[in-house]
């Protein structure tokens, strides 16, 4: 019997070679609780992983969504993020898992994601990428102790570079595309990066403005590429 590490009840497994030999981790979770999450799959925006089936057909534009039609048109912001990965769809049940894990500062139970997040790197990703997180601002680390994105990185078992660090322009996020075109960002390298394909990590991609900030800066610091490997499309 295991302990679901989110309703707490205990369920039996099913026992596969691979578990009865201890080549993979336990199931964390109960099938109930596993059901709830909605894996992204189907056709899907080529760059941000948004689910075609969401998406009436007056907002996109043959493989984009109309979002990244927009991203891709605006010169600045053209070609910064090459694609970004979504494992599930951001939906109510996520909602209540990623602020439990957010504010529970529970690095443990970050590990529910861990086959997931690793299958979909082997599929989509290979281990040549420079995996970088996306990093909390001081304030925001200070008050939850970790930093959630440094914790998804770390599940893949690969090397983790914290290239990336907030600058103080934090209320910059708050602003829309236009004045954002100012130059100022709200990250800052502060590693080696040249000729990099980078990987960024992070829990959620909601407007892709975040990772597109991260991925400016990247480039601008000598980055090759710059994709995104993200746990929910919101
Ligand atoms: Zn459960
Ligand atoms: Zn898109």
């Amino acid at each position: 019997m295991s302990t679901c590490m989110l309703c707490h009840l205990s369920f039996e497994e099913v026992d596969s070679w691979a578990t009865l030999f201890s080549l993979a981790a336990p199931d964390p979770l109960c099938s109930s609780c596993s059901d709830k999450f909605e894996k992204i799959d189907g056709e899907r925006c080529e760059i941000c992983s948004r689910p075609f089936s969401d998406v009436p057909g007056e907002y996109r534009e043959g493989n984009l969504c109309y979002d990244c039609v927009r991203w891709e048109n605006d010169s600045y912001w053209q070609g910064v993020l090459k694609k970004n990965q979504s494992i599930y769809l951001y939906n109510d049940f996520a909602k209540d898992v990623i602020s439990l894990y957010k504010f529970r500062g529970d690095y443990a139970i970050s590990s529910i994601y861990k086959t997931p997040l690793k299958k979909a790197f082997k599929t989509h990703f290979n281990p040549s990428y420079f995996i970088v997180p996306i990093p909390l601002s001081d304030e925001r680390l200070y008050e939850r102790g970790f930093n959630q994105a440094s914790a998804l990185a770390g599940l893949l078992d690969m090397p983790v570079h914290e290239v990336l660090a907030r600058t103080h322009l934090e209320k910059q996020s708050k602003k829309g595309r236009t004045e954002r075109i100012s130059g100022e960002n709200v990250f800052r390298v502060v590693g080696e990066v040249t000729d990099k394909d980078i990987l960024l990590i992070d829990d959620i991609y909601t407007t892709g403005s975040t990772l597109r900030q991260a991925g400016k800066v990247l480039l601008e610091a000598g980055a090759k590429t710059v994709s995104s490997l993200t746990l929910m499309r919101g």
